[in-house]
């Protein structure tokens, strides 16, 4: 039996909701496929822990952390507590600590499920974002607080290191696709010297990959191509503001925000890699019961292909695809079901 150690950390709004519909959805996976299982253990990391403890994450909880196979995560923001100081708090500190520098991002229209777009079948992309530096890298002060002359900087920063192993991850990962196309986004007119060094890069690179076909595209650009000619897209590079950007629009254009998965991997696997819906809190759905955990039960496929559990992974997609084409749809998606009415659809496809 194959055992894989699960921290699990719902954290805040519709967190917890989503996340305790996942871990429901992978019991019934394993017990029904069987040769694997998966040790949980809960993590009471929040917003409210931390205006109680003074910390989200307390001292040696990185430590702890670490132990674990995967990290399962639901949404951190709450009304209490400022944004940036709960995204520093608890969500950046593991995904940079951990070097989870490669994020990825799928988006598919599910079947049964509208896009706002027409096209929206068209739509199958795979965006990788940047997610150990770049703009989010904490680079930055603030100085003169509170006088006419206050200052505040935010200096987004690009190593060789840091640009090369993200654009070798994306060729890699296009490598594998049938249509085997990666496209370039960065903003290398306007931003003479990070942006041109992250083109400069990924050719660079490129030159190991032929068989990939690559493109290049302006942030701004690309937003209308993914609107106006999706199926010229199929996996999108991007640094870590602009492609979590991109993927947001990705999400919404395929039917709903509480669709989207992320996987944060460390690809060298020498830390756990955690896995999230795309989207967050969602305070105005929180405790009603509605919450779409689509987006948490794709993000647990991709963790349990992460664990080497395909054949699981492939049995979660198909019975969430069979659910979304059935048309239990909770509210985001215009339906009324409910999120254990759709916890309760897929364990029963699972369960076959
Ligand atoms: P963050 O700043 O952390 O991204 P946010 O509250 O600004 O969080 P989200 O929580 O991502 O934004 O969601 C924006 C809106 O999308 C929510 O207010 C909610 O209406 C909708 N939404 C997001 N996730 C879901 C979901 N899983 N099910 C249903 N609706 C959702």
């Amino acid at each position: 039996m194959r055992v894989h150690k699960i921290a699990s950390i719902p954290a805040d709004g519709i967190g917890p909701e989503v996340i305790s519909a996942g871990l429901e959805v992978l019991e019934a996976l394993s017990r029904r496929i069987g040769g694997f299982r998966l040790e949980v253990e809960h993590f009471p990391w929040n917003s409210d822990y931390y205006l109680e403890h003074g910390h989200y994450i307390p001292p040696g909880g990185l430590e702890r952390l670490k132990q674990f196979d995967a990290i399962f995560f639901g949404a951190v923001g709450s009304q209490k507590v400022p944004d940036d100081v709960s995204l520093w708090g608890l969500r950046l500190p593991i995904a940079q600590g951990f070097d989870q520098y490669a994020n990825v991002r799928p988006a598919r229209v599910l079947p049964g499920v509208k896009s706002p777009l027409h096209q929206g079948s068209a739509i199958d992309w795979i965006i990788v974002r940047e997610n150990s530096e770049g703009e989010y890298a904490g680079n930055g002060g603030r100085v003169h607080r509170g006088l006419p002359t206050e200052v505040g900087t935010e200096t987004a920063v690009f190593t060789r290191v840091g640009v090369e192993r993200i654009h070798r991850f994306a060729f890699e990962l296009a490598r594998t696709r049938p249509r085997k196309r990666l496209t370039l986004v960065t903003k290398s007119n306007a931003q003479r010297f990070g942006m041109v060094l992250w083109d400069e890069i990924f050719f660079e690179v490129a030159k190991q990959y032929p068989d990939v076909q690559t493109d290049r595209e302006l942030v701004d650009a690309v937003t209308t191509r993914m609107v106006l000619k999706p199926h010229t897209l199929d996996v999108i590079v991007g640094t870590n503001l602009h492609a979590d950007i991109l993927s947001d629009l990705a999400a919404a254009l395929s039917g709903s925000l509480g669709i989207g998965p992320t996987a944060n991997i460390n690809p060298e696997r020498n830390f756990p890699s955690m896995f999230e819906p795309i989207h967050g809190s969602a305070f105005d759905i929180t405790g009603k019961g509605i919450a779409n955990p689509i987006a948490t039960f794709w993000t647990a496929a991709m963790m349990l292909e992460h664990l080497g559990e395909q054949e699981a992974a492939r049995a979660l997609m198909k019975a969430i695809e069979q659910v979304t084409a059935s048309g239990i749809h909770t509210p985001d998606l215009g339906g009324s079901a409910t999120t254990a009415d759709v916890t309760r659809a897929v364990c029963e496809r699972i369960n076959g």
